[in-house]
């Protein structure tokens, strides 16, 4: 069934005197793919970490699933069923691609659940299973920013937030990860809120598209609506 994953209304965020965000609002439906869209320093980074309890704004609220998750800490918004694929990826270049996704299986109850979970994410991402006794730091980046999103996902999480997964990535290896994040929306019935720098390559993926700059949302439309990218462009460099 279709509901409202995540509500964030009107939210302040301030790190000491600089104003992070300044009133922001977004909406996520089950089963969406959206994507949150500012130049660099327009507070996407922040925007998430909001929402999965990094930081805590000062005003405004945070609801999933309706219910309140202000000043919860970051493990209890987790069990909610969030989990994030923080930029630059964070993965240990000495361990191998299998220590690193056992890593991600940390909060698993159960030996036999984290081993279940590791072969159904195998499936999933079969590049993964040829290289899983690799160290992670030999695998090229997009294959890096697979193993990031597979360690995030080994918590069966219902909602994945994704900071800038394109970074430092050749554009045929961009729709790799998207077609990737897309296939695990299908098969894992995942929602999906991603930011990204630019526009170019992720208006054909996501479902809506929200503009961030100077910490304000600028924009808020259907992909499908914004095609020929002129409102986007508008909304990201503030003129017109
Ligand atoms: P980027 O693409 O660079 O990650 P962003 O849109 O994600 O940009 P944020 O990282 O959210 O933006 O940063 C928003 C503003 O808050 C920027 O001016 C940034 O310098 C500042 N900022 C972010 N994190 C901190 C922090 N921990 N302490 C102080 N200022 C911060």
């Amino acid at each position: 069934m279709m509901g409202r994953l995540v509500e964030v209304d009107d939210i302040h965020v301030r790190y000491g005197d600089l104003v992070a965000l300044r009133g922001v609002s977004l909406a996520v439906e089950e089963g969406e793919v959206v994507c949150i869209i500012g130049p660099n320093g327009a507070g996407k980074s922040t925007t998430l970490a909001a929402i999965a309890g990094g930081v805590t704004p000062e005003a405004g609220a945070i609801r999933i699933d309706g219910r309140s998750i202000l000043g919860q800490r970051p493990e209890q918004i987790a069990r909610l069923g969030l989990s994030l694929v923080p930029e630059g990826r964070h993965i240990f270049g000495t361990l191998t691609v299998d220590e690193n996704l056992r890593i991600g299986g940390y909060i698993q109850r159960d030996r036999t659940a984290a081993k279940a979970d590791l072969e159904r994410l195998l499936e999933l991402f079969p590049r993964l299973a040829e290289r899983l006794h690799y160290p992670a730091g030999r695998l090229s980046g997009g294959e890096q920013q697979m193993l990031a999103v597979a360690r995030a996902v080994m918590t069966r999480p219902r909602l994945l937030l994704v900071d800038e997964p394109s970074l430092g990535l050749a554009p045929k290896i961009i729709d790799q990860i998207y077609e990737i994040l897309l296939d695990l929306r299908q098969r894992a019935k995942l929602t999906l809120l991603i930011n990204e720098q630019s526009s170019n390559r992720i208006l054909k993926h996501a479902d809506r598209i929200y503009v961030l700059r100077g910490g304000s949302m600028q924009l808020e439309g259907r992909a499908a609506d914004l095609q020929d990218g002129e409102a986007i462009r508008h909304a990201y460099f503030g003129f017109g």
